[in-house]
């Protein structure tokens, strides 16, 4: 992609209600624009990136057997009142009328649809254990919508459902999403923590919030500093692993804000190792058990022929959420810097040329031609304006490689930067290798 042509409306002014980093950056960068109260468009760069991370998520849910579908944004009152939910769930649910006087809503989450699907085609316990997904917007009408994409009214987010026919195969499916979530998030670049948390309006008794440290979250957290001696490396795919994995979690405290209490944090763990400090939620997990199939009567057959409530569990990511999260992890010092899996391009080519001499364009040109052909997504700028205000810029959409064709570089040697660290001069085929790896 050529800079000159990208459609990029970077801008200095900001909203006063642009207060945290991410929703500065995000703004100034030309990635999002608002719309009206918490609901953005999001524009190329945002949505280049956000469909990385969508791709990320979709492919460690595949991984655990999860199977993908979509469901409808709009749904109907009726499946909400089968629930209780319908009145419980308040003004945070934005009611819509169609055109025949029928009750519509704009799906905050898909508890009662996926149900209404399930039960309608499994039957026995045969076709169980299942586990459905959707990657879909939610609208919620939040109170105060705030910080840009991290607390939104139309947010964009992956919900799971994980269906069993007992107590301890749904607690499986549960760990297996937990696994899946820690990797998803290592793969995002993203430390997050696993926290005991409140299971709310959802209900049920079993729930983690996945929260990544940060000054500006929204959360609290009280956490025994052991956490982060726990490595995802040390388990996998399987069952007894996976359950050594839950154990070795639920043995450090670590809760979020409706969980703590003071005389069990301190008796808990010792002074040195407390720490309460604030994170961003970036995912929240669930088992609730009956809570949703037995009114909505979504019951199999059991191997004894008995009918039984399905044990059900549900998962959600803020994709969205997740593009400003990453920001807050990962920008420093005016710097952005995306982790290579996200990032909106590999690598960009910033030649210095003027209107009278180009040769350093045409030499990188021909770079960007060659990195093309190798399938590295590459960004050439082709902009005319000084070095200083390219790098400015480049500062800002966060590419973590550059290449800088300048008068340092010879005829095939260039300089290569990763971002935030030293540049050395190498050739193509080095370059190559180091884009690739
Ligand atoms: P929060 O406590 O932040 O309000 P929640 O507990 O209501 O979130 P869940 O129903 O657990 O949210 O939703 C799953 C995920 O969706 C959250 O972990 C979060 O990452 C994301 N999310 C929830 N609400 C919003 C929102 N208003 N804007 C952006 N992302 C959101
Ligand atoms: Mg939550």
């Amino acid at each position: 992609m050529l800079l000159s042509k990208l459609f990029l409306p970077v801008t200095k002014n900001l909203p006063s209600d642009a207060k945290i980093k991410s929703h500065q950056l995000m703004l100034r960068a030309g990635m999002i624009k608002q719309s009206s109260a918490g609901i953005y468009s999001w524009l190329p760069l945002g949505l280049k990136i956000m469909k990385k991370i969508e791709q990320i998520v979709r492919e460690e849910q595949n991984e655990i057997g999860a199977q993908e579908l979509l469901m409808p944004t709009v749904q109907s009152a009726d499946i909400w009142k089968e629930s209780g939910r319908y009145n419980d769930y308040g003004e945070e649910m934005l009611r819509i009328k169609d055109r025949q006087g029928r009750e519509m809503l704009y799906g905050p989450t898909n508890e009662e649809l996926i149900t209404d699907i399930f039960r309608t085609s499994i039957k026995s316990y045969k076709s169980l254990p299942q586990m459905l997904y959707h990657i879909q917007w939610k609208f919620r009408d939040e109170i105060r919508p705030r910080f840009g994409v991290m607390r939104c009214r139309e947010f964009f987010m992956k919900d799971a459902y994980s269906f069993d026919i007992d107590d301890e195969s749904a607690k499986n499916s549960y760990n297996k999403m937990f696994f899946s979530y820690l990797k998803t998030f290592k793969r995002l670049g993203l430390e997050a923590i696993p926290m005991a948390a409140d299971t709310g309006p959802i209900g049920g008794d079993l729930s983690h919030e996945f929260i990544i440290l940060a000054e500006t979250g929204e959360s609290k957290i009280y956490t025994d500093k052991k956490i982060f001696e726990i490595k995802l490396k040390n388990y996998s795919l399987n069952d007894t692993s996976l359950e050594k994995m839950i154990k070795d979690f639920s043995s450090v405290y670590a809760v979020t804000d409706d969980k703590f209490k003071k005389d069990e944090f301190d008796q808990k763990v010792s002074k040195e190792n407390q720490m309460v400090t604030k994170g961003i939620e970036v995912g929240h997990i669930f088992y609730f058990g009956d809570k949703y199939s037995k009114p909505l009567n979504c019951f199999v057959d059991s191997k004894g022929g008995k009918k039984t409530a399905v044990k059900m569990g549900s998962y959600g990511i803020g994709v969205s959420r997740l593009v400003g999260a990453i920001i807050e992890a990962k920008y420093n010092n005016e710097i952005m810097k995306w982790p290579r899996s996200v990032s909106p391009f590999d690598v960009v080519i910033i030649p210095s040329f003027s209107k009278n001499n180009k040769e350093n364009l045409t030499k990188s040109m021909k770079i960007y031609e060659d990195l093309k052909k190798q399938n590295i997504d590459v960004l050439l700028d082709d902009v005319d304006e000084s070095m200083s205000q390219k790098f400015k810029k480049h500062d800002l959409i966060g590419i973590p490689y550059q290449i800088i064709v300048g008068s340092k570089s010879t005829s095939d040697k260039f300089e290569f930067k990763e971002i935030n660290s030293e540049s050395s001069f190498i050739d193509l085929k080095e370059i190559k290798s180091k884009l690739i790896s």
